[in-house]
């Protein structure tokens, strides 16, 4: 038994990378000592922590891709330990606040009513609450496999009753709707009346991140609240400003043993909350079971009539816990099968391990972002921090280039989907562009509900308890990271379709918006971009400058030159008819794309010393920044910006930086892609310009962002491969360990999840589509022995495992229309059910089995 990670969150303050990197080793070993027979499908803690209580609320939420609840305590109301969430994908609403003499308007994810609270108390003491009986036995598990949290609690009272509560809890992942808990309760030592309480509660406010209490909170109007049928209890709200109709309807039975019992219930009705209460009478040892199922529906659902009507028929009815667990345990099998992937370490306890934390962030981007996004035609981006906290106000940003990675090669629906949300925020990212002065489409850095830019314009740094000018949105590389998602979605799916009415569109006018805003510099005899920030968020501008921005950040401007390269490609690749639709409808005249090719050729990319590529002009113009001094000082230096700030200084004088900045361009190119780029530009790229720029940038990264080390441990995964594993384990543990000390609780980090499996999924087997073929280039790091991965190609899905020295690709039905698959310099095409394998060591010959050749393989299953 252990408990979870949590002991690094206390020293994690003080701890530097690699201290920490020792801790999660001893961590591991320590945890992975007690729970052998818990495999790598649940997350069990077992204790009650309430200082850590919140982190486990956010990383044990449950959710469907249409709404999502917190890990909290189905007793639970929000205090100093407690805060139970409910959160709607894409459930914004606006309110202003006055700070510092200033009207700041921010548009925030709500929480909505609390439809969770179910408890229970013996005879006429208290209502149950932890804190106050004695625990002798205390146990939460999150079970990924079948999306269940349960907890488990043994304890006695003041009067020496002892007694066992057992909570379960689904949010339906095959009725999006619906979410149910069941509570049985057994007397051990006693017989007397229990009474029961059921209740949903529309009092909440947001009030899940401490930074943002000065601003206002209370996003929701409560509209009614009132029994139906014998059972029932409902409850509707609206939001203030969106006017979105939310309603939640809950039927709470008694199941089991004592289900003949029909106790009367007592209804409170107050405005916003609602509650039944009964009593059965238990007897010693004989379990009693009480069921809540909860239906939450909203204005904005398809196929309703009125959001309240269609919660009470839906709780009405649905099927009782043990029916609706089947069904949703059913629909997570499916998704497992399209999701799951195994290894081999060589130490078996560190697999057992990896793969638990790599299942826990899947089960989240699956809770996220699900088939029930296709299902229910919603229209929402795919928020960092999950529908899990308040982080961020749920907004989209461009993390989104770190997780469709992982949906392209496995549900890309869900990405076509999810690319949905910016197709139809196209108009506001023009508005955006002419109100800039520029062409084509600007997207906003933080996008919520209608594609304005939702970036907070002062943000409060809690260390010094000032608010500052927050110019992150400056960060137009947003809109370069929309077109990469659009283009990748493509390359991997072939869907003309798609790429025709939407994605061309996409990619065009993010073209334009790129090849209006670079601007000929006489002086460089060069395109140049001006006051723009790159994904390091610590340099906003030069020191001292009046106004923010930097020139040239090289990471924007190459994918600028990268869009605008495949804004002509798609031109040539979509059908005569589909192009001159588009050229039309855009009026993209010949002129417009002979400065496109211009762009490509003569953008300009500052580089310092020998051969460093300069994350921006006038880069090696900073000062040194004294790391050693730094962590000496203050311990946990990754937020060097809120630490300088408050000493009256700023990150932007020195070579410092929050996150991979110039290394992004190695994390999203391959080396031959970058070569093109860069001789395209006429700018050298040799051998050893990654090495360089690596070594170069690396030392100087604080990783204030979870997204930092999956980008480090994945430009380092063949040149350092040790320093990459250990990389990629402080990435796997930034969640669980809460490695920034108090982030996860108001969310997930679902880059770094997303980032983490797609590392394990591409990187290690070096997958990628070129040309019509289907490359692997495996390179397992230092500690794996072997990966088995099963991936969606054109439709098909293939299973492919990498050992030390051999690769296999396998086809799990008949190809219909062959593929062709190539490692290192060798194609070979699959047809039929072909089973190839790839020899890793130079010495041996490909081999190929199946329709294509002599024998099948025996077909070892994944380890
Ligand atoms: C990072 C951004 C990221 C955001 C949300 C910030 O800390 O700097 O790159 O988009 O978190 O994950």
């Amino acid at each position: 038994m252990y408990v979870a990670f949590d002991a690094t969150r206390k020293t994690g303050q003080k701890t530097s990378g690699i201290v920490k990197f020792i801790l999660f080793q001893v961590l591991r070993r320590r945890r992975v000592k007690g729970r052998s027979s818990m495999g790598k499908w649940s997350f069990v803690y077992a204790t009650f922590d309430p200082e850590n209580e919140k982190l486990r609320e956010a990383l044990c939420t449950l959710g469907n891709g249409y709404f999502c609840i917190r890990g909290a305590a189905d007793e639970a109301a929000a205090d100093e330990i407690h805060y139970p969430g409910t959160y709607l994908a894409g459930g914004y609403n606006r309110l202003k606040t006055e700070i510092n003499g200033r009207i700041l308007e921010n548009e925030d994810l709500v929480n909505m009513p609390n439809g969770l609270p179910l408890s229970f108390r013996i005879e006429d003491d208290p209502w149950f609450d932890v804190r106050d009986v004695t625990l002798l036995n205390y146990r939460q598990k999150l079970d990924l496999e079948h999306g269940v949290l349960r907890r488990e609690i043994r304890f006695e009272d003041r009067r020496g009753r002892r007694t066992r509560a057992v909570f379960r809890r689904l949010v339906h992942m095959g009725q999006p709707h619906l979410a149910a808990q069941k509570l049985t309760v057994t007397a051990e030592n006693w017989s007397g009346p229990i009474e029961f309480r059921s209740a949903i509660d529309g009092k909440v406010i947001n009030d899940g991140v401490a930074r943002y209490r000065k601003l206002n909170s209370r996003h929701l109007e409560p509209l009614a609240s009132a029994p139906f049928g014998e059972d029932g209890i409902s409850l509707s709200v609206r939001t203030l400003q969106s006017r979105l109709e939310v309603a939640l309807a809950a039927r709470t039975r008694i199941c089991g043993g004592a289900a003949d019992a029909a106790p009367e219930r007592r209804t409170l009705v107050e405005k916003g909350y609602i509650a039944q209460m009964f009593t059965v009478e238990a007897q010693q040892e004989a379990p009693v079971a009480v069921e809540k199922v909860l239906a939450l529906f909203t204005s904005r659902d398809p196929a309703i009539s009125e959001a309240g009507l269609q919660a009470r028929e839906a709780a009405r009815h649905a099927e009782g816990f043990e029916d609706l667990l089947a069904a949703h345990t059913m629909v997570w099998k499916h998704l497992w099968q399209s999701f799951d992937m195994n290894l081999e370490c060589k130490d078996g306890a560190r697999k057992e391990t990896i793969l638990e934390v790599l299942h826990l962030h899947i089960f989240h981007l699956l809770q996220t972002i699900s088939v029930n996004n296709m299902r229910l035609d919603l229209d929402v981006g795919v928020p960092p921090r999950g529908w899990h906290g308040e982080a961020y106000r749920g907004h989209i940003l461009w993390d989104e280039i770190f997780i469709f990675p992982l949906l392209n090669w496995r549900l890309p629906e869900i990405t076509r989907r999810v690319l949905m949300y910016r197709y139809r925020r196209l108009d506001a990212a023009r508005r955006a562009a002419r109100a800039a002065g520029f062409r084509g489409a600007m997207f906003p850095w933080q996008s919520g509900s209608d594609g304005r830019e939702e970036s907070q314009r002062l943000h409060l740094n809690p260390r010094s308890g000032r608010w500052i000018p927050d110019n992150s949105r400056l960060q137009r590389h947003v809109s370069a990271a929309i077109a990469y998602n659009v283009y990748q979605y493509y390359q991997v799916t072939r869907d003309t379709e798609f790429l025709s009415f939407y994605g061309a569109e996409l990619i065009l006018e993010i073209a334009r918006f790129w090849s209006s805003i670079a601007a000929f510099s006489d002086r460089h005899g060069r395109y140049v971009i001006r006051g723009v920030m790159g994904p390091d968020e610590y340099h906003e501008g030069y020191p001292d400058a009046d106004s923010p921005g930097l020139d040239d950040n090289a990471y924007t401007n190459v994918m600028a030159v990268w869009v605008i390269a495949r804004g002509l490609e798609v031109l040539k690749v979509m059908p005569e008819d589909a192009v001159g639709r588009i050229r039309e409808k855009l009026d993209l005249g010949d002129e417009e794309l002979v400065r496109w090719r211009d762009i490509i050729h003569r953008m300009r990319i500052p580089f310092h010393g020998n051969g460093i590529i300069s994350q921006f002009d006038g880069y090696e113009d900073l000062e040194e920044f004294g790391w050693e001094a730094y962590r000496k000082k203050y311990g946990d230096i990754q937020r060097l910006d809120r630490i300088l700030e408050s000493e009256g200084d700023s990150p932007n004088r020195y070579r410092l930086s929050k996150q991979a900045d110039v290394l992004m361009l190695f994390y999203l190119f391959s080396a031959e892609e970058l070569k093109e780029i860069f001789e395209t530009l006429g700018y050298p790229f040799d051998h050893d310009t990654i090495p360089k720029n690596i070594d170069y940038y690396i030392r100087r990264t604080a990783h204030g962002s979870t997204l930092s080390r999956v980008v480090h441990s994945w430009v380092l995964a063949r040149r350092d491969r040790k320093r990459s594993w250990e990389l990629f384990h402080e990435a796997l543990f930034s969640d669980v360990t809460d490695i920034q000390g108090g982030t996860t609780p108001e969310g997930i980090h679902l880059g770094a999840m997303a980032g983490t499996v797609d590392q394990v999924q591409r990187c290690y087997t070096g997958i990628v589509t070129r040309n019509d073929v289907l490359w692997l280039n495996p390179s397992l790091p230092q500690g794996m022995e072997r990966l088995c991965i099963q991936v969606r190609y054109r439709g098909y899905f293939l299973r492919i495992e990498v050992m030390r020295d051999l690769l296999k690709v396998r086809a799990l039905r008949a190809l219909e229309v062959p593929i062709r698959v190539g490692c290192r310099d060798v194609v070979i095409t699959m047809d039929g059910r072909d089973a190839i394998e790839f020899p890793l060591n130079p010495s041996s010959r490909t081999r190929r089995h199946g329709s294509g050749g002599p024998t099948t393989p025996p077909d070892k299953p994944c380890p």
